[in-house]
C-alpha cells in the first residue's frame, strides 16, 4: 500500500521565471493544474508552457486564478489542441475573471490569428469559453471524488483568487498573482482559515519593499502634472484591464481636484478596456468597500468625469501625438506592438515627453528594455529612433512585495513553501531571506524553488485519520483505549466501524464462511481432549445447540463429536482460523500413532501423577503432551522411538539410574542414544548418534511449545454460546468427503521414515503440519 504517498509538483511554466504560470500537482492518482498562461516576451508554440510534458487526458481540473494572459492564456491551445477532452478534465475560473476572461481572448484571437503563428482560431476559442465552469469566491467545489477546493480573494485583478485545493486530504494553498494592500478597488487578499500543508506563492518582487500607496500615489500625480506643464505628452503603457483601472480611477481624483487640468484630456486607448468596463460595472459587489459605498450613494466611480474615448478613426496615435499636451494610458502594458509602441516610437525623440512605466515588466520587453534608458532603440520597422522621453517607473503593480510576502507565508504556516512567478536572483534572494527568518526561529521549513519541468516530490509528517462512527462511537474510548473494527476507505477518507454497522454506514454486506472437516477417529473423546489440552494449554468444552459434545480450540475451532467414530471441525474461516483448524487437525489424526497415546490408553493421566508430585493434573497433562509432540519430532528423524516412564522402568532394568526418570530411547542402526525427559540431556555410547539426537532434540523443544503461549486469537470467544453464528450471517460449508477418511488414519500419517538421515529435519515437520490436505489424501 503506497502509505507514504508523495505530492508531486511540476512547473510546465512559471518555474524561475514570470510567464506562462502553469503548475502541475500530482497526488494519490489525481491531477490538478493551475494556471494556463502564455509568456508575453514569446509568440506562437514559443510562449507556451511545456504542454507536452503532460497526458493532458489525465488531468481532474484545471483552476484559472485570473484573466491575464500569463495566467489563462494557454487554456483554449490545451482544451481544443491537447487530448485534454479525452479525459474527464473541467475547467474552473471566477464568474468575473470568465467574463473578462472572454474579452482577453477574443482581443488575443485577434491580434494572433494575422501572424502566421496563431496558436488557435476563433472557433476553438469559442469552444473553449463554454466549457469554463464559473465559481464564486469562498464556494467549495468537489470537481471528482477525493478533490475539493475553495477560491479566496486574492486582490491583483478583479476576479483574481486563490486556490486551497485538498486532495485525498492533502491541502495546498495556490495563490497565483496576490496582493495584501487594499487599492481603491480592490480587497486584499485573505488569509485561508484553514492551515495548507503546502503553499505555492508567487515571488515576483523577490525581496524588493515597495513605496507607501500615498507616496507613490503623490509622486505619480506630481510627476504627470510636471510633465504636462513642461508641454509634454505623457504615455502610459497598460494593459487594458487590471492596474488600467486603478491608475484611472487615480486620475479622475486628481483631475477633480485640479481645475487648470480640466482642459488637458485623458486618453484610454482601449476598446477592450471600455468593453470590460461592463464586466467592472457588474462586479461592483466584489470590490472593496470604498467602491461599494460610492456605489450605494449612486456615484459609479467607473463612470468616468474625466477619461475621454478616443476616436475610432485609424491613424489616431499620430492625430493625438501632433496635438496639445495630453495623458494616454494604452496597451499594452510591455510595449511590444499595438498602441502603446506606436505612440513611444512617435514620441521617444521630443524631451518634453514622458514614459511612466507602472506595472511589474516581463523581462525580453521593450517595457523592461527601456528602464536602463538606453540613448536609442529599435522602432518596429528596425530603424533606430533617438530617445530623449523621460523614462520613470512607479509600480502601481499588485503584487505583494517582500515584508508583505514573507509576513503571508509565515501566516500561512505551510511544511513546504515553493516559490513560483519570479525571476531566478528574485526568487534565490526570497529564498535566503526566509530560510534565515526560520532558522533564526528554529523553524523547520522547506523552501523550493523549482526549475521548469524539475518536478518536486514532496513528503509529509503528519497523522492519517479515521473517523469511528456507529456502535464504535457509542461510547467515547479512554486514554490507552485499543479501538478496533473494520477499516473503510472511500475517495481517501478513512472510516473506521463495527463488521455490524457495514451495512448501514458503508451499504456493504458481510458474509461468513463456515468451514467443516469430518475425520473418522479411532480413539477415544477424552484421548482427544488430552491432546487438544497438551497441544493447546485449554479447551473450553461444553454441548453445542443440538446437544453434540464439543471442545473449542483456542476460542475459535469446535471440534463435535458428531457420531461414535466420527469428529467435525467447525470453524468460521480466517486466516488465523484456518491455521488453528490445520494444526488441530494434525494433532487429530496423528493420536492413534502415537506411543505416548497408547501408554494413556492403558494408564489414564490422573494414575501416575505421583511422578511430578508438585504438579497439578492440568500442567501433567500438557507435559505429557509435550513429550507426545516431542515423540513425533523426534520418529520423524530416527524412526523408532521409545518412552519409558519411571513406572515401567522395572522392564528396563538395563538403563541403569536414569531409568527412575522418564526418558526416550532413540535407536538408530543399532546405536541407541537416551534422552532424560526431566533434564533434556542425551547420553551415549556413540558421540556421533548423541551429537544429532543434542541437534535435534534443541530444534524440537523450540518447536512444541504450546501454541497458546505464543500466539492469542483475535476471534472473541463466547464461552457457552456453543457455536451458534450471528444471526443474520450467511453460511456456507465446505464439507470435506468423507470417504477421503474412511482408511485407518494410522496408515494416512506419512511421517517418513527414509527422511531419518535428513539433516534439515526441521522441514519435515513443517510439511507435516502446513499440508495437511496431501496428508489426508494419503492412501498408504
Ligand atoms: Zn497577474
Ligand atoms: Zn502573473
Amino acid at each position: 500500500m503506497a502509505d507514504a504517498p508523495t505530492l508531486s509538483v511540476t512547473m510546465l511554466g512559471a518555474g524561475q521565471e514570470v510567464g506562462r504560470s502553469c503548475c502541475v500537482l500530482q497526488y494519490r492518482g489525481k491531477t490538478i493544474v493551475c494556471d494556463t498562461g502564455v509568456h508575453p516576451a514569446y509568440s506562437g508554440m514559443a510562449s507556451l508552457p511545456f504542454v507536452d510534458e503532460l497526458d493532458w487526458s489525465t488531468v481532474d481540473a484545471i483552476l484559472i486564478t485570473h484573466f491575464h494572459l500569463d495566467h489563462a492564456a494557454a487554456l483554449t491551445y490545451i482544451m481544443e489542441k491537447t487530448n485534454f477532452r479525452d479525459g474527464p478534465g473541467k475547467v474552473y475560473m471566477t464568474h468575473p475573471t470568465k467574463a473578462v476572461h472572454k474579452f482577453m481572448m477574443q482581443d488575443y484571437v485577434r491580434m494572433s490569428s494575422s501572424s502566421s503563428d496563431a496558436l488557435f482560431s476563433p472557433l476553438d476559442m469559442t469552444m473553449s469559453l463554454s466549457s469554463i465552469i464559473p465559481v464564486s469566491v469562498h464556494q467549495l467545489i468537489t470537481p471528482c471524488p477525493g478533490v475539493s477546493f475553495t477560491p479566496y480573494h486574492a486582490g491583483h485583478v478583479l476576479g483574481a483568487c486563490m486556490f486551497l485545493i485538498d486532495i485525498a486530504g492533502l491541502k495546498i494553498l495556490y495563490t497565483g498573482d496576490y496582493s495584501r494592500e487594499e487599492d481603491r478597488h480592490l480587497v486584499k487578499a485573505e488569509l485561508p482559515p484553514t492551515r495548507p500543508d503546502v503553499l505555492i506563492v508567487e515571488s515576483t518582487f523577490g525581496v524588493q519593499s515597495s513605496e507607501a500607496r500615498e507616496d507613490k500615489e503623490l509622486r505619480f500625480t506630481t510627476l504627470i502634472h510636471t510633465i504636462l506643464k513642461r508641454g509634454g505628452h505623457v504615455l502610459l503603457p497598460s494593459f487594458a484591464l487590471g492596474r488600467a483601472q486603478e491608475l484611472l480611477l487615480i486620475l479622475d481624483e486628481y483631475w477633480k481636484k485640479h481645475p487648470d487640468l480640466h482642459s488637458v484630456p485623458i486618453y484610454f486607448a482601449s476598446s477592450l478596456a471600455r468593453k470590460c468596463m461592463a464586466v467592472y460595472q457588474t462586479y461592483i459587489h466584489t470590490m472593496n468597500s470604498n467602491i461599494r459605498s460610492r456605489f450605494a450613494k449612486r456615484d459609479n466611480p467607473f463612470v468616468f468625469k474625466h477619461i475621454s474615448n478616443l476616436p475610432q478613426t485609424r491613424g489616431w496615435e499620430r492625430k493625438i501625438a501632433d496635438g496639445p499636451p495630453c495623458v494616454v494610458l494604452a496597451s499594452p502594458g510591455f510595449m511590444q506592438t499595438g498602441p502603446s509602441r506606436e505612440l513611444f516610437e512617435l514620441w521617444a525623440p521630443d524631451a518634453r515627453n514622458g514614459l511612466i512605466i507602472t506595472g511589474y515588466s516581463i523581462e525580453g520587453t521593450l517595457a523592461r528594455d527601456i528602464m536602463s534608458e538606453p540613448d536609442e532603440v529599435m522602432s518596429q520597422k528596425g530603424v533606430p529612433i533617438q530617445r530623449k522621453i523621460s523614462v520613470d517607473y512607479i509600480s502601481f503593480s499588485a503584487h505583494v512585495d517582500y515584508s508583505q510576502n514573507s509576513e503571508f507565508i509565515e501566516a500561512v504556516k505551510a511544511q513546504h513553501v515553493v516559490l513560483v512567478h519570479g525571476e531566478q536572483t528574485a526568487m534565490g534572494r526570497l529564498r535566503a531571506a526566509m530560510t534565515s527568518r526560520y532558522k533564526d526561529r528554529d523553524e523547520d521549513v522547506k523552501i523550493h524553488t523549482p526549475r521548469n519541468l524539475e518536478t518536486l516530490h514532496l513528503s509529509f509528517r503528519g497523522e492519517r485519520v479515521a473517523k469511528a462512527i456507529g456502535t464504535l462511537a457509542a461510547k467515547p474510548p479512554q486514554p490507552n483505549d485499543i479501538v478496533s473494527g473494520l477499516l473503510v476507505a472511500k475517495d481517501y477518507s478513512y472510516t473506521l466501524l463495527d463488521p455490524r454497522d457495514l451495512r448501514d454506514f458503508a451499504g456493504l454486506s458481510t458474509c461468513t464462511v463456515t468451514q467443516r472437516q469430518k475425520i473418522v477417529l479411532g480413539v477415544r473423546w477424552d484421548l482427544v481432549r488430552w491432546h487438544l489440552e497438551g497441544m493447546f494449554g485449554s479447551v473450553e468444552e461444553g454441548v453445542d445447540k443440538d446437544g453434540i459434545q464439543t471442545m473449542r480450540v483456542m476460542g475459535a475451532i469446535d471440534v463435535k463429536h458428531t457420531a461414535e467414530h466420527e469428529l467435525t471441525l467447525e470453524w468460521d474461516s480466517s486466516s488465523n482460523n484456518d491455521m488453528i483448524a490445520d494444526s488441530t487437525l494434525a494433532l487429530i489424526t496423528g493420536i492413534d500413532k502415537s506411543p505416548a497415546s497408547v501408554k494413556l490408553t492403558t494408564q489414564p493421566a490422573h494414575s501416575h501423577s505421583h511422578a511430578h508430585p508438585h504438579a497439578d493434573v492440568e500442567s501433567e497433562s500438557a507435559d505429557m503432551a509435550r513429550i507426545q509432540r516431542l515423540v513425533m519430532f523426534l520418529e520423524a528423524h530416527f524412526g523408532d522411538v521409545e518412552l519409558h516412564m519411571p513406572e515401567a522402568a522395572e522392564d528396563d532394568a538395563e538403563q541403569g539410574e536414569d531409568s527412575t526418570e522418564p526418558s526416550l530411547l532413540v535407536s538408530l542402526d543399532e546405536a541407541e542414544a537416551q534422552i532424560n525427559l526431566v533434564t533434556m540431556t542425551v547420553a551415549s555410547t556413540n558421540d556421533a548418534l548423541r551429537k544429532r539426537v543434542e541437534a535435534v532434540l534443541d530444534m524440537a523443544l523450540s518447536t512444541v511449545s504450546s501454541l497458546t503461549e505464543s500466539f492469542i486469537s483475535g476471534a472473541p470467544i463466547s464461552v457457552g454460546e456453543g457455536n451458534v453464528p450471528n444471526h443474520g450471517r450467511s453460511k456456507t460449508s465446505s464439507e470435506a468427503p468423507a470417504d477421503a477418511h474412511e482408511t485407518d488414519m494410522g496408515a494416512v500419517l506419512p511421517v517418513g521414515k527414509g527422511k531419518a538421515a535428513a539433516d534439515e529435519g526441521g522441514s519435515d515437520l513443517t510439511e507435516q503440519s502446513d499440508d495437511d490436505d496431501g496428508m489426508l489424501q494419503v492412501h498408504d
